[in-house]
């Protein structure tokens, strides 16, 4: 089972994520402040980083930045929830995924799960071949090109960026306002409807002309697809 450093000077986060950590089975560590986390990383020992950006010490980014000299392991960052420089500054820096606060603990685990499972399969196969697939509908983010069952569909850019968003977290509820901090940028000020506007153009486009229930809607939470 994979090992989890929590990297959390808030006791009572830190504490309970390495609760939830153990029940799932994970193997954990803990470090309180950021140059302790960045050794304990570096050392070799884990296989994922979960790191919160304010730390004592040197924070989080800076944790992340000096990691990334010799290390490609996962870091999902935990930010604030208005912290938007340092959302946009850590995935620019090479962190895996960040959760904002507060959070989901589910959602923590699958996130957790998804940067495992990454990791094990470029061990596996070397480069991942490029191709991106959930259930009946196949994504070459390269050639930004789709097909479902074979038939090749036509997409606006916007309506790829959303349906790659939705396929790279297949099998995970994403919320509109993840959804519009991916796709429409962390800096989009306009309506947020936009997102149920494009998913449906989405579903017109795959749903209904393909007669399958691709793009599922979770009530009050946001949209989901599913592998099979
Ligand atoms: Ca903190």
């Amino acid at each position: 089972m994979a090992r989890i450093l929590v990297v959390e000077d808030e006791e009572k986060i830190s504490r309970f994520v390495e609760m939830e950590l153990r029940h799932e089975g994970y193997e954990t560590g803990k470090a309180q402040d950021g140059l302790t986390g960045l050794e304990m990383a570096e050392s070799g020992d884990y296989d994922l980083m979960i790191l919160d950006i304010m730390l004592p010490g040197i924070n989080g980014l800076e944790v992340l930045r000096r990691l990334r000299k010799t290390s490609e392991m996962p870091v999902v960052l935990l930010t604030a929830r208005d912290a938007v420089m340092d959302k946009v500054s850590g995935l620019e820096m090479g962190a895996d995924d960040y959760m904002t606060k507060p959070f989901a603990i589910e959602e923590l685990l699958a996130r957790i799960r998804v940067a495992l499972r990454k990791v094990e399969k470029s061990r596996k196969q070397g480069p991942v071949k490029n191709t991106l697939s959930c259930g009946d509908v196949v994504m070459e983010p390269d050639a930004r090109g789709v097909t479902v069952r074979g038939t090749e569909v036509n997409l606006t850019a916007r309506e790829f960026d959303l349906l790659k968003a939705l396929i790279e977290n297949k099998n995970i509820v994403l919320s509109r306002e993840t959804l519009l901090n991916r796709v429409w940028g962390y800096d989009y000020f306009g309506e947020t409807n936009v997102v149920d506007v494009y998913i449906r153009y989405l579903r017109h486009k795959i749903d209904d002309a393909f007669g399958i229930s691709f793009i599922n809607t979770v009530r009050g939470v946001g949209y989901i697809v599913k592998d099979a």
